[in-house]
């Protein structure tokens, strides 16, 4: 028996911002649901939208419009209290651990300070900062070190101690293991499916690399310019890639056995301006697939599968099946 729950939902979600140039479509209509205890994977190139939808579901930025329903509460209505009990609950860990932790702050001081700040006595304070290093495999002879003392590894450790201390259920990694070396890159994320499965954590792991995601996902969104293209379960997308621009990005994911090498789609074309956008498909200018019809009306999202569905008029018309 399925006894997941859907712990977040997300409607309709947008997020402009004024520029000079004219309003700046950074998140335009997102739509997605996650299982309590699951991993999304939120992948694209960088400016396409997927950190600013991080940072609006945590309350780091305040949504333009739509809705997002975390634990059946719609979360863009919170007063300020609520706002900060739900932003102890949906924590964040960013991509440079360096310049995310206050470089004169020793280790202990940085995982404890949401602890202190949340009205816990110090010495208690003291006792969950130890089990946390612990548990993230922080010795804790470190506990005093400052962050520029240690490894990128062990920075990003910190990162997430300081995430987890105040024990939330979902957690937001934003390219957390991007300025990584690959060797620690594992480590990192063999830490973060170990916490999950410990903690029963849910995470939203955003990324531009689809090689990270595809092991820690169940689900993958794809993200264009503002727009989810393609959202699929993991080995569905792997496996039966739809939208163009997920074809593209699969051909640049390395791999190390010459048999399975891939026709590399490189894309042709310029990147469209995500100001003031014209109606169309935004992937238009570059895409080898394109008419008429690609210029002139936004393809919705429409299902091809079970757990799989694509925004592209190549698909329009399609039911269940390939
Ligand atoms: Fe290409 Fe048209 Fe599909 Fe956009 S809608 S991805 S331009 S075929």
């Amino acid at each position: 028996m399925n006894c997941m729950s859907t712990i977040l939902e997300v409607k309709h979600l947008k997020k402009y911002f004024d520029t000079k140039a004219g309003l700046l479509h950074a998140v335009d209509d997102v739509s997605f649901s996650i299982e309590q205890g699951e991993t999304l994977g939120i992948v694209g190139e960088s400016g396409c939208g997927k950190s600013t939808l991080g940072r609006t579901i945590q309350h780091l930025l305040e949504a333009t419009e739509g809705t997002i329903f975390f634990k059946g509460k719609d979360v863009t209505k919170l007063s300020k209290k609520k706002t900060r009990d739900y932003m102890k609950e949906v924590q964040m860990i960013f991509q440079d651990p360096y310049s995310s932790l206050n470089p004169r702050m020793t280790v202990k001081q940085i995982i404890m300070e949401p602890l202190l700040i949340d009205g816990v006595r110090k010495k208690e304070a003291e006792e969950k900062v130890h089990e946390m290093m612990k548990t993230v495999g922080l010795d804790e002879r470190f506990e005093n070190s400052y962050p520029n003392e240690l490894d990128g590894g062990r920075r990003q450790r910190i990162g997430i101690a300081r995430a987890l201390i105040l024990k939330p259920d979902f957690i937001i990694c934003d390219e957390p293991v991007s300025a990584l070396d690959v060797s620690i890159q594992a480590q990192i994320l063999n830490l973060m499916q170990d916490l999950q499965n410990q903690l029963g954590l849910t995470y939203i792991f955003v990324t531009h690399d689809l090689s990270v995601v595809k092991h820690i996902s169940v689900k993958i969104a794809v993200m264009y310019l503002g727009k989810v293209v393609e959202y699929s379960d993991t080995s569905e997308l792997f496996a039966h890639p739809a939208h163009p621009y997920t074809r593209a990005l699969l051909a640049c994911v390395p791999t190390i056995d010459i048999s399975k090498s891939r026709d590399i789609e490189v894309l042709p074309g310029e990147i469209t301006s995500p100001i003031n956008p014209k109606p169309g498909c935004r992937f238009a200018s570059r895409c080898s697939y394109a008419t008429e019809k690609c210029y002139e009306a936004d393809p919705e999202l429409v299902r091809i599968g079970q757990n799989h569905q694509v925004a592209c008029h190549l698909f329009n018309g399609h039911t269940d099946g390939k």
